[in-house]
């Protein structure tokens, strides 16, 4: 029995139907993000994991029991929102205590709480500060020691990082991972950033319309998509048409070209289907064992780490990265080139 048991959920808004049929199950300690663009349903979801909202349909049961009929502050969860909502006219140690005071712990208590969760976000000498007096980050930092210090069963954030700089957001992402580790708390986390994704979760869910259109490691996510859409959102992918000429021997057609892609497929013969492959599938001058594919260098594009080109090859554009070295010259828009790709680096989807 996993921690969180979420089935066949499903929210309707009037006419709209915001959440469709959303199944996941969610171990004790894990962190799992939700991931889609704007307007696919991660909040409504979390929000009736939070109790805020009601289901039209289907059931979440939190350590075995169904919690559909139970109010959110009888939930035991902590919650963290992009907006901070941190109460402006209350000092951080009375923001951070606040769950605990309304839960009636005794003052020996919270004092040694409001300690450990000042200590814990790194801000152990600003209890006396108010929210005004702190940067993003710090607020942030904070809502998540208030949302943490009843010692909840369940975590759930709505884009914490969103509202906050490049150099802060990518900083608060370890922490807050750390933290999670360190507690072992169960977590859900929205966001529709792929690299927050990627790099804090056990597990993604990837959200599409309603429902879950993958769930699986960030490292299944990225590199065996299973979808077009999980495809499109997570990286940047090349994709040519191709169609399947003998799915038995892994055979293609590409603008009247045949290619072998060493592998049985589960497509039909006849299928028309997408080859796609990762920017940094493919490199430049000839590999062992690998399919070489002429193009000519259309767009440069220097993005410091690595030099992204866009590449003609016949009817279709791809994308290429390079790794920018010390002392090589930057390639040039109009010259042509041979670039290889490892048959098992192509997706057909
Ligand atoms: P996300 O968090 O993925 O951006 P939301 O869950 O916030 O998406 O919203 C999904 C869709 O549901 C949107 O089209 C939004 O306008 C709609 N929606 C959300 N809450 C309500 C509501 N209370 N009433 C009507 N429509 C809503
Ligand atoms: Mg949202």
């Amino acid at each position: 029995m996993a921690f969180l048991e979420i089935e066949n959920l499903q929210k309707t808004f009037g006419d709209l139907r915001v959440v469709r049929d959303f199944n996941l199950n969610v171990e004790q300690g894990e962190f799992i993000s939700f991931l889609g663009p704007s307007g696919c349903g991660k909040t409504t979801t979390l929000r009736m994991v939070a109790g805020f909202e009601t289901p039209t349909a289907g059931s979440i049961r939190i350590g075995g029991k169904d919690v559909v009929n139970v109010k959110p502050n009888q939930r035991n969860i902590g919650m963290v929102f992009q907006s901070y909502a941190l109460f402006p006219n209350l000092t951080v140690a009375q923001n951070v205590t606040f769950g605990l005071k309304v839960a009636g712990r005794d003052k020996a208590t919270i004092d040694t709480r409001l300690k450990e969760m000042l200590t814990m976000i790194g801000l152990p000498d600003l209890g006396e500060r108010y929210p005004f007096q702190l940067s993003g980050g710090q607020q942030q930092r904070v809502a998540l020691a208030r949302a943490l210090a009843p010692a909840p069963q369940v975590l759930l954030l709505d884009e914490p990082l969103s509202a906050l700089d490049a150099q802060i957001r990518v900083s608060l992402r370890s922490e807050i991972r750390a933290i999670q580790q360190k507690l072992g708390i169960t977590t859900v986390y929205v966001t529709h950033d792929q690299e927050e994704a990627l790099s804090m979760s056990d597990r993604i869910v990837v959200m599409h319309r309603g429902i879950a259109d993958q769930i699986g490691t960030p490292v299944e996510i990225y590199n065996h998509p299973a979808t077009r859409f999980v495809a499109n959102f997570v990286g940047t992918l090349n994709q040519i048409e191709a169609t399947v000429a003998d799915p038995e021997r892994g055979v293609v057609e590409v603008a009247g070209q045949s290619l072998a892609l060493e592998r049985k497929l589960s497509h039909p013969k006849g299928a028309s289907v997408a080859l796609a492959f990762r920017p940094q599938a493919l490199h430049m001058g000839k590999g062992e064992g690998e399919i070489p594919v002429r193009g000519r260098i259309s767009e440069v594009q220097f993005l410091g780490a690595v030099i992204r080109l866009k590449v003609d090859v016949g009817e279709a554009s791809i994308s290429l990265d390079a790794f920018n070295r010390a002392g090589a010259e930057l390639p040039v828009t109009g010259s042509e080139l041979t670039l290889s790709i490892a048959p098992s680096d192509i997706l057909v989807l």
